[in-house]
């Protein structure tokens, strides 16, 4: 299984390190050519509209949107998991639709700085740190989406078929049982066009 983490914009970095401190290597995707294989991609933090314009002009739209139509996996944090929604506001903005959610961009209020906060996940017993930094809210899922974690009786993980979201950033966490699960996710199913 390959996995790619889309480094054109944002938090790319953290990613990177994460997958390193899990042994697991990966590629940069910056153009549609470095998906060639990818099974699996990242979509980092970051800014949602540059990262949707930048997609759009590189190609790299078209070329996700095949590869989810094959079975591709994908996680998207903050910026990532407003890409994947179906429906963005605040303001409204073009999107993938990989996941049947909607989103309200920098909707807990225009903090700053970001915040640190210890949730309880279905991930495991204990309690994860999640760092919120301009985060959107997920104001609404389909019943085909799973919730993970809440904050204040809102989803900010939560995962459908092969797509995962958190509103949060685990990047820059030292626990990586998000990342794990993603790639243990990816690793499990399959993408039909490949062998
Ligand atoms: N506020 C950003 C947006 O709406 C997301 C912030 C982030 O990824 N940390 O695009």
């Amino acid at each position: 299984m390959k996995i790619g983490i889309l480094a054109i914009q944002g938090d790319f970095e953290a990613h990177a390190r994460a997958l390193e401190k899990l042994g697991v290597p990966f590629v940069f995707v910056r153009a549609p050519e470095d998906l060639q294989d990818v099974d699996a991609l990242i979509l980092p933090g970051g800014e949602s509209t540059t990262h949707m314009k930048m997609l759009a002009e590189t190609g790299l739209e078209d070329a996700i949107r095949k590869m989810a139509a094959s079975g591709g996996a994908f996680f998207g944090t903050c910026a990532g998991a407003i890409l994947l929604a179906r429906e963005v506001k605040g303001p409204a903005q073009q999107s993938l639709g990989l996941i049947d959610m909607t989103v309200v961009r920098n909707a807990y209020g225009r903090q700053l700085s970001s915040e640190v906060l210890m949730l309880p996940t279905k991930l495991r017993d204990e309690p994860m740190e999640m760092v919120f930094i301009r985060a959107p809210v997920i104001e609404k899922t389909g019943s085909g989406v799973e919730v993970l974690a809440e904050r204040e009786g809102k989803p900010v993980l939560v995962q459908q078929g092969r797509v995962m979201a958190s509103t949060f950033h685990p990047e820059l966490s030292s626990d990586t049982s998000i990342h794990e699960r993603f790639i243990n996710m990816a690793g499990s199913g399959t993408r039909h066009t490949k062998k």
